[in-house]
C-alpha cells in the first residue's frame, strides 16, 4: 500500500497546522523533509518522541516543528506514520505538505487514516462510526454515545453475541459433519435455551437504538395547527439558544427544510419549519392534506391549539386527519396558558393523552417540554458511556436481521426439525451481525463509511 498524507488540522490559520503521513515509507518520507536540531537523524530516535528540528523544501527551511514517527502497530493507522506539528499558517501547510509528496507519499482520500485503522484491525466499524460522530457531536450526550463507541464498548457488546453465534455453531457443525458420532454437545433443549438468552441479549441491543437515534440522528418533528395558535411563537421556544443549525438545510423530502435543535439530551429535527413561519391562513393556503403530509413524513407531532378560543372547524379537522396516521408520537400543546382558559380539550383528548398546557412565551415550558420529550425517547436504564448503544441505521439493519435468524432458529427446534436446520439459520445470524462491525462486510459499505471523514482524519 502507498504511503499517504493529509493536513490533519482543520483548513485555516492556526496556532498549529499537523501533517500525517501513514505507511511503510512514512519514516524515510520524514526523514526527507525534517531534520533534527540536534544533528542526529531522525531515524536514530526510538519511536513515539517528539523531536524538535527544521521542515525542509527545496533544500531551505520553511519551518521548525515537531516530529513524532509511531511504529506500526502503535499508530492510529495501525501502519508506520509520521506527525509533523509546524506553525499552523495556510499556506505554509500546503508548501510543507507539497514537501512532504515530493518526498513520495501520495494525498490521502477522505477518511483514508480511519480506513487504513480499519483494514488494519486497529478498529472496529463501529468504533470508525463513533469516531465520524465524535467529530460531528451536537451535543454534550452526542459526544459521551460517541467516545464510548469509539473507545470499543459497542463492539465488545456485538462481539460478546457474535462468540457465543459462532460457539453455538461449532456444536451443531460437529454434528453435522459427524451425524453418526453424537458429536453434538448441545441437546435441541439446551440450544433452545442458549438461542433464547442470545435473543434477550439481541432484543436489549436493538431497543438501545430508539436511545441512540434520538440522541445521535434526531427525532424528526413537525408542529401542526391552524393559523395563530402560536406555532411560530413555539418554534421560537423550542429552538431556543441551544439551536443547532442556523442556515436551513434542504430536508429529505422536495420543498420541506429541516432544522436541527440540540432538545435536552436528544436532538428534533424539525421538518418544514419554513412553512410554520409563513402560516397566516396556513390551513387555507396548502389545506389540510399538505399539513397531513408533513406529519408523514415526522415521528414526533406537536399538535398546537389555542387555550384561549374554544374549538373550531379547522382544530377538529386536523384531529380527525391525524387521527387516521399510524406509529407517531402526537403531543398536544394547549398554548396560550398565560391567557384565560375556553378551550374544551375532551376532543383533543381522543387524539392523544399527552397533553400539555404551555405558553410559548414562558421559557420555564421549555424545560417541561424537554422533560418530557426525553421521556419518551431517553432510556434512563442506560449509561451513555458504558453501555453498547446503537446510533444509525445501518448497525440497527443488522441487529435486527441477526435478531429475525435467531428467532426463527429458535422456531424450527420448537417445530422439531434437526439441528442443522437451525444451524443455517445461526449462519445467517452471525453474518448479520458480523456486518454491524466490518467482521464480514464488503468493500462498498466500508468506502461509503469512510467517506463520511474529511481528508486528514
Ligand atoms: P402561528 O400562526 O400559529 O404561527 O402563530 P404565531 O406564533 O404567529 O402567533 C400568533 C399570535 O399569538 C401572535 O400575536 C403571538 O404573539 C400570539 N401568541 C403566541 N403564543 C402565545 C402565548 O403563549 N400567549 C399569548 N398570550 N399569545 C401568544
Amino acid at each position: 500500500m502507498s504511503t499517504i498524507a493529509a493536513i490533519s488540522t482543520p483548513y485555516g490559520k492556526g496556532g498549529i497546522a499537523v501533517i500525517r503521513i501513514s505507511g511503510e515509507e512514512a519514516l524515510s518520507v520524514l526523514g526527507r523533509v525534517f531534520f533534527p536540531r540536534s544533528k542526529r537523524e531522525i531515524t536514530s530516535y526510538p519511536p513515539s518522541n517528539a523531536v524538535y528540528g527544521d521542515v525542509y523544501r527545496e533544500g531551505k527551511i520553511i519551518d521548525n516543528a515537531l516530529a513524532i514517527y509511531f511504529k506500526a502497530p502503535k499508530s492510529y493507522t495501525g501502519e508506520d506514520t509520521a506527525e509533523l506539528y509546524i506553525h499552523g499558517g495556510v499556506t505554509l501547510s500546503r508548501l510543507v505538505l507539497e514537501a512532504v509528496f515530493s518526498a513520495g507519499a501520495v494525498p490521502a482520500r477522505a477518511g483514508e487514516f480511519t480506513e487504513r485503522a480499519f483494514l488494519s484491525g486497529k478498529i472496529s466499524l463501529t468504533e470508525a462510526e463513533g469516531i465520524a460522530d465524535l467529530i460531528d457531536s451536537r451535543s454534550a450526550s452526542m459526544a459521551e454515545i460517541a467516545a464510548s463507541s469509539a473507545s470499543g464498548r459497542l463492539s465488545q457488546k456485538i462481539g460478546g453475541i457474535y462468540d457465543r453465534l459462532v460457539a453455538l455453531l461449532g456444536s451443531v457443525y460437529a454434528f453435522i459433519d459427524y451425524p453418526d458420532e453424537d458429536l453434538t454437545d448441545v441437546s435441541p433443549e439446551e440450544m433452545k435455551a442458549e438461542l433464547l438468552k442470545i435473543k434477550t441479549e439481541l432484543e436489549k441491543l436493538k431497543n438501545t437504538y430508539h436511545t441512540g437515534k434520538a440522541v445521535c440522528e434526531g427525532i424528526s418533528t413537525v408542529i401542526i395547527g391552524k393559523p395563530n395558535v402560536g406555532k411560530s411563537s413555539l418554534l421560537n421556544l423550542l429552538l431556543g439558544e441551544e439551536r443547532a443549525i442556523v442556515s436551513p438545510v434542504p430536508g429529505t423530502t422536495r420543498d420541506t427544510v429541516e432544522e436541527t435543535a440540540v432538545f435536552g439530551r436528544i436532538q428534533l429535527r424539525l421538518i418544514d419549519t419554513a412553512g410554520v413561519r409563513e402560516s397566516e391562513d396556513e390551513i387555507e393556503r396548502i389545506g389540510v392534506e399538505r399539513a397531513l403530509a408533513k406529519a408523514e413524513k415526522a415521528d414526533l407531532i406537536f399538535a398546537v391549539f389555542d387555550g384561549s378560543r374554544e374549538l373550531e372547524h379547522d382544530d377538529e379537522k386536523i384531529i380527525d386527519e391525524l387521527s387516521r396516521l399510524k406509529d407517531k408520537t402526537v403531543i398536544a400543546l394547549i398554548n396560550k396558558s398565560d391567557l384565560e382558559r375556553r378551550l374544551d380539550t375532551e376532543k383533543i383528548k381522543t387524539l392523544t393523552d399527552r397533553v400539555e398546557y404551555v405558553s410559548a412565551f414562558d421559557e420555564k415550558d421549555r424545560d417541561a417540554l424537554v422533560a418530557l420529550v426525553e421521556r419518551l425517547y431517553v432510556d434512563d436504564s442506560l449509561s451513555f458511556s458504558d453501555d453498547g448503544i446503537i446510533t444509525n441505521a445501518r448497525q440497527y439493519a443488522s441487529v435486527v436481521s441477526a435478531l429475525d435468524s435467531v428467532n426463527e432458529a429458535f422456531l424450527s427446534l420448537e417445530r422439531g426439525f434437526t439441528q442443522d436446520i437451525a444451524g443455517s439459520l445461526l449462519e445467517m445470524a452471525t453474518s448479520s451481525l458480523g456486518l454491524c462491525d466490518g467482521r464480514k462486510v464488503n468493500d462498498d459499505v466500508v468506502h461509503d463509511i469512510f467517506s463520511r471523514f474529511c481528508v486528514g482524519k
